[in-house]
């Protein structure tokens, strides 16, 4: 969406600049907000009275001290809205409900049958209503909806242009859903979500320059530059796992040859591990716990050979933190050791710290920012609403700028 007109132009970035700082530093007063943001008393108070009208601000307490009553600080209302997050794997989907700053009010994980596009849409749709009764919030407003799944997104955040791992092309599943639920609905790749939610609300909330590693399934890397993701020409930005690893190596999901993650991605560390011990495998962690060699080499390498490529990454990119994410994290230092110890051999400067990332449905959740990221975000897609039913789009342009 492109807003037009120099007034409307400077009264949506007042409005971004307003949110975000509340949203990065919490209550802030009407005098705080100008001082810091530099806009004029005038100005705040316009935008902040906008905002309240809206019911996404609010007005906290005043605190009374010696020397008088303070100014009234404002604060995000971030009760003023529901989001639900679902998140796409090969045979489940991770579900949330959501407040507006993607704290969790339920959670469930829900098989996925099958991968045919309508199916996929039936499931969500139906799961809608569950996830609102399991938040008990069957009176809030629902935000929207957000799906994140591995693959290719357009920037509209509505089609999925390529996903190996559910085989589809051009799979406009964000409508597909619109049409069954009455919300708006955004789709994205899962580690594009997941660095907008971390960007926002998570370990990356002071960077504007971050990265995010996903090692789990797959292995991937998502920018943030400037405070925006950085999402490409094509949305295919951050294929990170794809990168060259072994010359006519093992064949990939991409369906080239010696990728990555062909060898150093969770399940392939996984594989490796049968494979190396002929099925008499116990589990890998466990392995690990006790000290096995080979289960300590396949993971200690899969550090080293991840670290490798992510000091190309940072060289090139030069992030201040790097947030770490996915089932490998779990490994601990047996991966993290490594590949913190190859960085500091291969990056030009003294590497980013790695910031690991513990939280449960962190990735669920980061479907649920797609739904909020439009409140600090006016550049962002509005998502998609069904086309015969217009009130669900009245949700999506009052968390906005207005259109
Ligand atoms: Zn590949």
């Amino acid at each position: 969406m492109k807003l037009k007109g120099d007034q409307t132009t400077a009264r949506a970035m007042n409005r971004r600049l307003i949110l975000n700082l509340l949203r990065q530093e919490g209550p802030k007063s009407r005098a705080e907000l100008a001082t810091v943001t530099r806009l004029s008393p005038a100005a705040v108070t316009f935008v902040v009275g906008d905002l309240m009208d809206e019911g996404i601000v609010t007005e906290g307490e005043a605190v009374s001290s010696l020397t008088g009553r303070r100014p009234t600080p404002v604060q995000i209302n971030y009760g003023h809205g529901l989001a639900l997050g679902f998140k796409l794997m090969v045979d489940t989907v991770e579900c949330v409900a959501t407040d507006l700053a993607t704290n969790p009010l339920a959670a469930i994980r829900i098989p996925l049958q099958s991968h045919e596009p309508d199916d996929v849409a039936d499931t969500l749709a139906s799961t809608v209503p569950r996830l609102i009764e399991l938040a008990g919030r069957q009176d809030a407003r629902l935000a929207g909806i957000g799906i994140s799944m591995p693959g290719v997104i357009n920037h509209e955040q509505t089609i999925c242009v390529r996903s190996h791992r559910f085989k589809w092309d051009d799979v406009a599943l964000a409508s597909l859903v619109a049409k069954r639920v009455d919300a708006p609905v955004w789709l994205e790749d899962d580690t594009n979500a997941y660095a907008i939610a971390q960007q926002l609300f998570g370990l990356g909330r002071q960077h504007k320059n971050m990265a995010v590693l996903a090692v789990g399934v797959g292995i991937s890397c998502a920018l943030v530059i400037e405070g925006k993701l950085y999402r490409g020409a094509n949305g295919a930005a951050g294929k990170f796992g794809h990168t060259l690893y072994e010359e006519d190596g093992r064949l990939c999901e991409c369906g080239k040859r010696g990728c990555l993650m062909a060898y150093h991605s969770e399940a392939s560390m996984l594989r490796r591990w049968r494979e190396a011990t002929g099925g008499r495998a116990t589990e890998l962690r466990s392995a690990l716990a006790d000290k096995d060699p080979i289960a300590v080499k396949i993971v200690e390498d899969a550090g080293r050979s991840i670290g490798t490529a992510l000091a190309n990454l940072i060289n090139v990119t030069d992030p201040e933190v790097i947030v770490a994410g996915g089932e490998a994290v779990s490994l601990g230092e047996h991966f993290l050791a490594p590949l913190r110890k190859t960085l500091a051999l291969r990056t030009f400067r003294a590497p980013p710290p790695i910031l690991p990332d513990w939280e449960d449905n962190s990735w669920a959740r980061g479907a649920a920012a797609l739904v909020t990221q439009r409140m600090f975000d006016f550049e962002s897609s509005g998502g998609i609403t069904n086309p015969t039913d217009g009130s669900a789009s009245g949700a999506a342009a009052r968390l906005g700028a207005r259109k």
